[in-house]
C-alpha cells in the first residue's frame, strides 16, 4: 500500500474545508457533489474553471486556481445549481451568474460572529 505511507496529505480534502468549500450539500433532496480536481483529471474543457452538471447533481472545481478563485468558482456553480433547481432562465445568463457568485463569495468569506464594534454603533 504504497500510497498509505506517502508523504503528501490529502490536500483537496484540506482545501475543501480550509476555503469552506463543502463536500457536498442538499438541494430540494438531492445531494449536490462537490470535488476541487487538480488539471490532470479536469475531466471538462480546458477553457472552464468550474462545471455544475445538473443530471450527475455534481460540482466541479479546476483545483489549479488561487483560494479565492476557488471560492468565487464554487460560489459561481452554486448559483447555476440554485438558478437550475428553480427551473429559472437566469441560470444561462452568466453575467448574472458570475456577478450574483461573486457577491456570494465576499459574503460567505467575510461571515463574522464578532459583535459590531461600538464605534460602528450610531445614536445619531
Ligand atoms: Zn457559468
Amino acid at each position: 500500500m504504497p500510497r498509505a505511507t506517502a508523504r503528501a496529505p490529502r490536500v483537496d480534502g484540506d482545501r475543501h474545508r480550509r476555503l469552506g468549500v463543502p463536500r457536498r450539500l442538499q438541494l430540494h433532496g438531492h445531494e449536490i457533489t462537490v470535488r476541487i480536481l487538480p488539471l490532470s483529471k479536469w475531466p471538462h474543457t480546458k477553457s472552464a474553471v468550474g462545471m455544475y452538471d445538473p443530471t450527475l447533481h455534481r460540482i466541479d472545481i479546476r483545483g489549479d486556481q488561487p483560494d479565492t478563485a476557488v471560492q468565487q468558482t464554487f460560489c459561481h456553480e452554486l448559483v447555476h445549481a440554485l438558478l437550475d433547481e428553480m427551473n429559472h432562465k437566469l441560470s444561462h445568463d452568466e453575467v448574472f451568474v458570475d456577478t450574483l457568485g461573486s457577491l456570494l463569495q465576499q459574503a460567505l468569506a467575510s461571515f463574522s460572529n464578532r459583535r459590531p464594534s461600538a464605534r460602528a454603533k450610531s445614536h445619531r
